[in-house]
């Protein structure tokens, strides 16, 4: 029997949350509907399958709920995977960042994107099998999304009057190339998609058609978001929660202790990104998680190489410097 009900909670003023069911490692993925008077709306889609698509369509139709706009954080599958579908049977609005758009179809499975994904994996030092598992798995994961007509491009800054009350759209790069969060100041609610995950911390990778330097940029949207008074976080996946300046600061030191934990992988001499990882994550991942972990530690490295604290030679190796 599944875990998951279409039931509306909720977790914030005029925000409830939706679980669906997700086949990856997090198993759901939380919509938020924002519905409080005014112009309703759903943040997120969920990823195509139908135990998530009946539970969507269960859930709104108990709640007596049209929602007139679907915003969408990130073009990650399982947050815009069901946006076209749902756009078209519900006549949705889709509202999303133009480069998210973009990163959309970069994935799409027929896409060139997935030759510099293999390309880049191979110049990491990861093998040849291995490689070709990870592009294959990972076009599995995209291949039941579809980029979506978007009727608004969100912007930094913008204002929004979304289910009764007014959200500021704040553009967080890091996880994803042009993320973005909302926030109601009256309220203290951030909806932060996989900004600002509990327990577990976002990944950050250095992926083809994304950001040169995403770890900079997400210490730097971390940073941004300190100052601001969020009292109640909703995120992408997991529980909301409440701790948000403290939740900020782990995860700013997971990624100092991460650094180091980098540099000491080559203090022994130059290693492969591949072998920087496997030190890292360790040696038995699967191939959706080895995607994850690779990118991530590339992420890592031209952080570190950026700030001359590693160099990569000719051969393709890492050393400290
Ligand atoms: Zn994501």
């Amino acid at each position: 029997m599944t875990e998951f009900r279409p039931d509306l909670e909720a977790v914030a003023p005029g925000v409830h949350r939706l679980r669906l069911p997700i086949p990856f490692p997090m198993r759901w993925v939380n919509l938020y509907l924002l519905g409080d008077g005014g112009t309703p709306a759903l943040v997120d889609a969920g990823y195509p399958v139908a135990e998530a698509r009946a539970l969507l369509r269960e859930a709104l139709h108990r709640a007596g709920l049209r929602p007139e706009v679907l915003l969408v954080t990130h073009a990650h599958p399982d947050h815009f995977g069901m946006a076209a579908e749902l756009a078209e049977e519900l006549g949705l609005q889709v509202w999303m960042e133009p480069r998210e758009l973009e990163a959309a179809r970069a994935y799409q499975p027929e896409a060139s994107t997935w030759d510099e994904l293999a390309h880049q994996f191979s110049e990491a030092g990861v093998p040849a099998p291995l490689v070709e598992e990870v592009v294959q798995s990972g076009k599995r994961v995209w291949a039941p999304t579809r980029p979506p007509e978007v009727t608004r491009a969100l912007r930094a800054d913008d204002q929004l009057e979304l289910g009764g009350r007014r959200w500021q759209v704040l553009v967080t790069p890091g996880h994803a190339p042009a993320h973005v969060c909302l926030l109601d100041l009256q309220s203290g609610t951030l909806v932060a998609g996989d900004h600002l995950l509990p327990k577990i911390t976002p990944n950050i990778g250095l992926w083809p058609a994304g950001s040169e330097d995403p770890l900079d940029e997400f210490l730097r949207s971390l940073a941004a978001l300190r100052p601001l008074p969020v009292r109640r976080v909703l995120p992408g996946h997991g529980d909301p929660y409440d701790a948000f300046p403290d939740r900020i600061q782990e995860l700013m030191d997971h990624h100092r202790e991460r650094l180091q934990a980098v540099l000491h992988a080559l203090r022994d001499g130059p290693r492969t990104a591949y072998e920087v990882c496997m030190t890292l994550f360790g040696g038995d991942l699967d191939s959706h998680n080895v995607r994850f972990a690779v990118v991530e530690t590339l992420s890592h490295l031209e952080y570190l190489k950026r700030r001359g604290r590693v160099r990569r030679t000719d051969e393709g190796v890492y050393l400290a410097t």
